[in-house]
């Protein structure tokens, strides 16, 4: 099967042997140290760094500001509890992740969704919806969003943050593969731009490392904080501490920056290998997003295009995509699919394009054709 559906990094990338070293000599130097329950809000060393590398990215971090969980996920659930009541209206990007749909939804949420322009989510749209809506919060994902690979500019961020301002309301800004930029310059976090507080910062290793050792972390005001800890210790106690001294390790020893010039190339190959078949294979009625850093991209079909029927075709044929469906908070959808470039190598990747571009047109074709009714025969011509 070749994989172009899971925003996943490819596991032939990660480094497990620096990683096994890493591993082995935090426990021969913290002893049986290493083996207890961590502090709750997270190892200091951890979160030292993790204050650092946000700070470097423009927006100000002490490290008391940063409280470890156990992978951003868990960070959504802890938020999804702290800020949802039943019957509390929240909102998202469309399309937008779809397993934090899932946990807005689990909590009780009426999850409304704000269409995006080619910048992101668009603000007019986003004004226009906390107008009709008196939402609790927004989840965002400026920086490479996912599904579609879309990123806002400094200007765009800076009139989301004066219309939530004005709003009063709060920002979930889901920050979890900004480091994984190929192209263009990086641009500061939402949190950059927060002067009411209003900002909660949520980030990862997964994407930019490997997601096995289940380390992210939220960066949040400190009433916020104090409740999400609160929450986090009801939860589990403590994220997994050997797996916090490995990571604070692996960055202090200049491991993960190196491991991010190295994947970044790689991935920064993937893109171009699969935006030049796409040129070669598509039909030219589909459109794709172009992103500058991330992991997927999102293309979008003509009027009556079908992405769950070309997704049964593709699997038949060995490969496999994310329909858009999956992304929308409202069953939309059925003309996007999301295409992954990271989990596959560049041959595999061409091989997987030239396939769907048959498919695509195999489906548009039928598409086209005049439909039959059950039971009606062909006419005779
Ligand atoms: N946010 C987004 C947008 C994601 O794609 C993912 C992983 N699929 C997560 C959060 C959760 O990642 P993790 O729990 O591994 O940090």
């Amino acid at each position: 099967m070749i994989r172009l559906a899971g925003a996943v990094p490819d596991p032939s990338t990660y480094p497990s042997e620096r990683m096994r070293k890493v591993i082995h000599d935090v426990l021969r130097r913290e002893g049986a140290d290493a083996l207890a329950y961590g502090p709750p809000a997270g190892y200091a060393s951890l979160r030292e760094v993790i204050a650092t590398r946000t700070t470097q990215s423009g927006a100000p971090v002490r490290p008391d500001d940063v409280l470890i969980v156990a992978g951003s996920q868990q960070g959504l659930d802890l938020i999804g509890r702290l800020m949802i009541g039943e019957g509390d209206s929240v909102l998202v990007e469309a399309p937008t992740y779809s397993n934090a749909l899932q946990i807005w939804r689990l909590y009780g949420a009426r999850v409304v969704g704000v269409p995006m322009d080619e910048d992101g989510l668009s603000p007019t749209q986003f004004g226009a919806a906390l107008r009709r809506v008196r939402a609790k919060f927004v989840y965002v994902m400026p920086t490479f969003q996912n599904p579609t690979g879309l990123s806002m500019d400094e200007p765009r961020r800076r009139e989301i943050m004066r219309i939530a301002r004005e709003a009063e309301v709060g920002v979930i800004e889901d920050h979890f593969d900004a480091d994984l930029r190929y192209s263009g310059v990086p641009v500061p976090p939402l949190r950059a731009y927060d002067t009411a507080g209003q900002v909660i910062l949520l980030g990862t290793f997964s994407k930019m490392l490997f997601p096995g050792l289940r380390v992210g972390w939220i960066i949040a005001p400190r009433e916020v904080r104090e409740r999400l800890l609160e929450m986090k210790l009801a939860c589990d106690l403590a994220t997994s501490l050997p797996a916090q001294m490995a990571l604070a390790e692996f960055c202090v020893r200049g491991e993960l920056d190196r491991h991010l010039e190295k994947v970044r190339k790689l991935h920064a190959g993937r893109l171009r290998a699969m935006l030049d078949a796409i040129d070669t294979y598509f039909p030219e009625n589909i459109s794709t997003t172009r992103p500058q850093g991330g992991m997927t991209l999102w293309c979008t079909l003509p009027d009556g295009g079908d992405a769950l029927e070309i997704l049964e075709m593709a699997e038949e044929r060995g490969l496999s995509i994310a329909p858009g469906v999956w992304f929308f908070p409202d069953g939309d959808g059925r003309r996007h699919f999301r295409l992954s470039f990271v989990g596959e190598g560049e041959d595999r990747i061409r091989k997987g394009i030239e396939i769907l571009g048959s498919v695509i047109r195999t489906h548009l074709a039928r598409r086209r054709a005049p439909r039959r009714r059950e039971g009606e025969t062909a006419p005779f011509l």
